[in-house]
């Protein structure tokens, strides 16, 4: 991966600029910076490497050299997205989900923000928000795939069982400038239908666990067990508990487990 071949390879996307990185601690941290100074809307910064990937709260994201997309897009919401920017978190999922897919695999999405290969985790999403007073200026939304095998961390590091495209795939994985084309190819077209049912429809389609019983976990302590029933439109999760009550499940720092 460099920084010519990158270019070719999204010349055809109107993306609003570009920022490539051998090594990077975290392309959110440049792409939080960037957006805060003159970033245009859909710009993208991609790092070969992250040093200081960063998950929710501050769990760590495994980007080795080499071996998986990690990326970070800003998005500048226009006056007709910002009733819908609950929803921006479906649209990443739902652009990797396409990607997947389009490379003959079976993706879910394990609401709310990683994408799920034969159940195993493949890939996750970190968005995070630059304010201007009580308004979003801008969002920033990182991604991370593990690509290759080398990419997926080791197990002492998980609390979730891991996977790549590679071994899903069992031969050689697209190479990774071509799996960036498709998310941001596919982000750009679900962006136009950010307001519709159709992307909640599609969203809630590839849920993971749906009519499984999974605990909702806030920060460890387990807060709500229920079986998996879909999505509210501000993409909430909606779970019916063991009495038959439905309960909403709202973003924040929620994790989702199989109960067992
Ligand atoms: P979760 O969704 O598991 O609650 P996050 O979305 O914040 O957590 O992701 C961070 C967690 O993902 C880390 O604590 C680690 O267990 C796991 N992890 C880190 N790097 C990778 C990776 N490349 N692939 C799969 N899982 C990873």
């Amino acid at each position: 991966m460099n920084e010519s071949s990158l270019k070719k390879t999204l010349s055809k996307l109107n993306i609003g600029g570009l920022r490539y990185f051998p090594s990077l601690g975290s392309t959110n941290d440049e792409a939080l910076a960037w957006a805060a100074s003159d970033a245009k809307d859909l710009s993208l910064v991609i790092a070969d490497e992250q040093t200081q990937g960063r998950g929710r709260l501050d769990r760590k994201w495994f980007t080795p050299k080499d071996s998986a997309l990690a990326f970070s897009l800003i998005l500048r919401p226009t006056a007709p997205l910002r009733p819908h920017l609950s929803r921006t978190v479906g649209l990443a999922a739902l652009s990797i989900a396409d990607a997947c897919l389009k490379h003959g695999l079976v993706p879910q999405i394990k609401w709310p923000n990683d994408i799920l290969l034969h159940g195993k985790k493949a890939a996750g999403i970190l968005i995070e928000t630059v304010w201007s007073g009580e308004d979003v200026d801008s969002l920033v939304i990182g991604i991370g795939v593990n690509v290759s095998r080398t990419s997926v961390p080791p197990m002492e590091m998980l609390k979730f069982p891991a996977t790549s495209i590679e071994d899903e795939l069992g031969k050689e994985p697209p190479a990774r400038e071509e799996l960036l084309h498709d998310i941001v190819s596919a982000f750009i077209a679900w962006r136009e239908r950010m307001g519709t049912d159709e992307l909640v429809n599609a969203w809630e389609e590839k849920l993971a666990f749906r009519g499984e019983q999974v605990q909702a976990l806030d920060g460890g302590a387990s807060t709500v067990t229920g079986s998996v029933q879909g999505l509210e439109s501000d993409g909430s999760l909606r779970l019916v508990d063991e009495h038959g009550k439905s309960v909403t499940v709202r973003f924040g720092d929620v994790s989702l487990r199989p109960a067992a």
